[in-house]
């Protein structure tokens, strides 16, 4: 059983520029051989969070549990963890076969045929084997993460780590790879925990997503749950592409209204009694133009994304702007004047001062 679980798991830096608190009181659990991602903007302690795992990061606070053994203490090599980094790290003079086989090799106990036959096993799994003899500066860079993973693996972890792995890799490979580590982590089922800071990517690729802000745990849950049901404004805001669209609007007595009209009413005081602001998310795609819905305003249009397979519509509505997600049918031109709708259902409620999502 290979569970990683932190508890209460903070790190401060101490540098020159001062005091950092980059992780803060982070507690979740990975389940025996679940594919996990970690995901947040830049700066926002993924990688800390990783490198606290692997053990190339001391712990200020908090104890990490892989299976039964409390690990905080302990030495990289006593964890039997793996990681992989966004810029593979290889040896530049060693094939891909000795890149592969180094760590079976330092870490002793195998004869050459059996870590021969190990990087055999594990270069056909990742359909590497005709490049085995090649070094670093002979391969592509598709090439070179496969190699980066296959050492990663080669060692049989507990816990597989991988850190933007697919970052340097160009669109179309990147997505080629997702698929593929997917298919590694099922013939594998080795816990994995991914650090990525696409949330496109972190949708697609697991079935747990951990949305991370400023330190903070955000909410862990499956990416649809976290699509659909944000616990705050944050993670509203950052899954989803183009962005939900907010507008923040003060209530008046207990009724909250959107494009002047009712949308129902909310317990309007905070603890001190004070009137609070509620913030409206609307996601692009949930807007629809050119028929009413629940809630219908006249919007004007100011500018049209053409994307392909549809159009990206900005719209000034209530002098506010909004992004939609249009069909490519829908394609008005600057200066129109459209009606723009929304269901009642479709619209999330946050609380303008904590974040917090009201349901
Ligand atoms: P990115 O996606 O840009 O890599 P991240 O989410 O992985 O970001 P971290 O690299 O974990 O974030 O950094 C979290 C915070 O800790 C940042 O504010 C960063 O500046 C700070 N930090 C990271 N490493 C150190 C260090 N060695 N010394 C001081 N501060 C650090």
């Amino acid at each position: 059983m290979t569970r990683v679980t932190l508890e209460g798991v903070s790190k401060v830096y101490n540098d020159a520029q001062g005091t950092e608190r980059a992780v803060d009181d982070l507690n979740m659990t990975i389940g025996d051989g679940q594919f996990a991602v970690i995901v947040g903007p830049s700066g926002c302690g993924k990688t800390t969070t990783l490198r606290m795992i692997a053990g190339l990061e001391t712990v200020t606070e908090g104890t990490i549990n892989i299976g039964d053994r409390e690990v905080q203490d302990l030495a990289p090599a006593e964890r039997n963890v793996a990681m992989v980094f966004q810029n593979y790290a290889l040896y530049p003079s060693m094939t891909g076969r000795e890149n592969m086989a180094y760590g079976l090799k330092h870490a002793g106990g195998m004869s050459k045929d059996e870590r021969d036959e190990h990087v055999t096993e594990m270069a056909e799994l990742l359909e590497i084997t005709d490049i085995l003899d090649d070094t670093p500066d002979e391969m592509s860079g598709g090439q070179k993460q496969r190699v980066a993973l296959g050492r990663a693996i080669v060692r049989e972890p507990d816990v597989f780590l991988l850190d933007e792995p697919l970052s340097n890799l160009d669109a179309k490979l990147r997505s080629e790879m997702r698929r593929e580590l997917q298919r590694i982590h099922r013939d594998l089922d080795i816990t994995t925990i991914y650090v990525t800071h696409d949330q496109k990517e972190a949708m697609t690729m697991s079935d747990r997503i951990a949305i991370l802000n400023d330190g903070r745990l955000q909410q862990a849950a499956s990416p649809e749950e976290a699509y659909t049901q944000p616990a705050n404004r944050f993670v509203g805001e950052f899954l989803g592409s183009p962005s939900m669209n907010t507008v923040e609007r003060s209530v008046d007595g207990e009724t909250v209204s959107l494009f002047g009209q009712e949308l129902g009413t909310i317990d309007s005081t905070g603890a001190d009694g004070r009137v609070r602001n509620v913030v409206f998310g609307l996601r692009p795609e949930d807007i629809v133009v050119g028929e009413s819905r629940d809630l219908s305003a006249t919007a004007s249009v100011t500018e049209v994304e053409y994307q392909g397979d549809g159009n990206f519509l900005f719209l000034s509505v209530e002098n506010t702007d909004m992004t939609v997600r249009a069909p490519a049918s829908v394609r008005p031109s600057p200066g129109d004047l459209v009606t723009a709708g929304i269901d009642r259902a479709n619209v999330y409620l946050f609380d303008a001062d904590s974040g917090e999502a009201i349901s």
